[in-house]
């Protein structure tokens, strides 16, 4: 995986002075991180972290970087494995219609349109087969962000519905109206926010997703995220109000709570709701001006309910495990009822896993911070030098 903990391991175990080959799906490099605009709590471009730690990557003389690439066959023993690797031009039409995009775009060389990523190399024109053999693996097989389902909390019946992930992308460009925050060309005068969708789901209380399944963990960085969302709203848009609904705050690490802090500062209006009485989300038949209204029975006034008006509602969307179901296949490798990838004890080995020789790095184990993945990946690529050097 190319995201930032795969880059992060493989730049760590090349300095080292191993070989590596970075095995990356997508044509691209820099994964979820390259999709971020601003990092809370310091404010960094995402772009820029990836194009450094990405550019080192590339540039390197011991790693070989393969793009539109997937394992499809694995063999061997820890110190001697075989891994048999497609290359495939992309045919997903996201990743077709970006390709489009560069092409008649024409950025200039290796850097891609925002929210891509990093393009080293142009995709292969027809499909191969390599051949990588390898002493050891690190898994950094990354997250995909949860996809609403239809109609909840309205999303995919308006399109003044929309994730978090979708309003961090609008608001990368121009995204203001004089003090209004501006979105598809429509001046937002109230914004709502709600957490935890698609986290912390409770059996009775939320529907199970299509293959069965549903999401019991926190995905641990929603809060801050949405909460940083929040500030720069405020802090750039004045004129636009930003009401936030939350279960519980969670800006659990270093920094994060002063991004708590700041959004009561900023104004930012907090309502609390239980799980089993969430927002709702209806269309505003009102004469107010706002497409919807969201109400809410709020625990910070003891019950009152609470009936919004909103141009805007933003839903914040937690993480989800990339399918690697065809990996677990191959490798043996053991699944939590998450679905994340399961190390062998999480406080006394942390990134290994039962399989010799084969490591975890990053959001493929847990939702995990930018921080958090980095330290992972080099966890991972401190125990894959220990195991190469013996
Ligand atoms: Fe909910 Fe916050 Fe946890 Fe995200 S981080 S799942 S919004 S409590």
């Amino acid at each position: 995986g190319g995201g930032i903990a795969g880059l992060r391991a493989a730049k760590d175990i090349a300095d080292r002075g191993f070989d590596v080959s970075l095995i990356e799906r997508s044509p691209f490099l820099g994964g979820q991180v390259s999709r971020l605009d601003r990092i809370a709590p310091t404010g960094e471009k995402a772009t820029d972290l990836i194009d450094t730690l990405a550019g080192e990557v590339v540039s390197h003389p011991s790693i070989t970087v393969l793009t539109c690439a997937q394992v499809d066959g694995f063999g061997g023993y820890i110190g001697n494995f075989t891994l048999s690797v497609r290359l495939e031009p992309p045919k997903d039409p996201d990743t077709v219609e970006h390709l489009k995009r560069i092409q008649e775009q024409k950025p200039e060389p290796g850097r891609a349109i925002p929210f891509t990523g990093l393009l080293p190399a142009p995709p292969p024109t027809e499909s191969t087969t390599v051949t990588v053999e390898t002493g050891v693996v690190i898994l950094a097989t990354g997250f995909k962000s949860y996809v609403p389902r239809q109609g909840e909390y309205g999303y995919g019946e308006t399109p003044y519905v929309i994730t978090l992930p979708q309003l961090i992308e609008k608001m990368a460009g121009p995204a203001a109206k004089g003090s209004r925050l501006e979105i598809d060309g429509r001046a937002i005068g109230s914004v709502v926010m709600i957490h935890c969708v698609g986290s912390r789901q409770i059996p009775g209380i939320h529907p199970e997703d299509e293959s069965g399944h549903m999401n019991e963990y926190c995905s641990r960085t929603c809060c801050t995220a949405t909460l940083a969302a929040a500030n720069r709203i405020r802090e750039t848009c004045p004129e636009t109000r930003v009401y936030d609904m939350y279960r519980d705050i969670r800006t659990y690490g270093h920094g994060q709570e002063d991004v708590y802090e700041a959004a009561s500062r900023n104004g930012v209006v907090f309502s609390r709701f239980e799980a089993d009485s969430a927002p709702e989300v209806a269309k505003n038949d009102g004469d107010s001006g706002h497409p919807l209204q969201v109400t809410v029975t709020d625990g910070l006034t003891f019950g009152e309910t609470i009936a919004v008006p909103a141009d805007l509602v933003v839903l914040a969307t937690g993480m989800e495990p990339n399918d690697v179901s065809n990996l677990v296949e191959m490798m043996k490798l053991p699944v939590g009822a998450d679905r994340f990838l399961l190390e062998v004890h999480p406080k006394l080995r942390p990134v290994e896993l039962p399989v010799g020789g084969v490591l975890l790095a990053g959001t493929c184990q847990a939702p995990f911070d930018i921080g958090e993945s980095v330290s992972a990946a080099g966890a991972a690529a401190a125990k894959a030098a220990a195991l190469l050097s013996r």
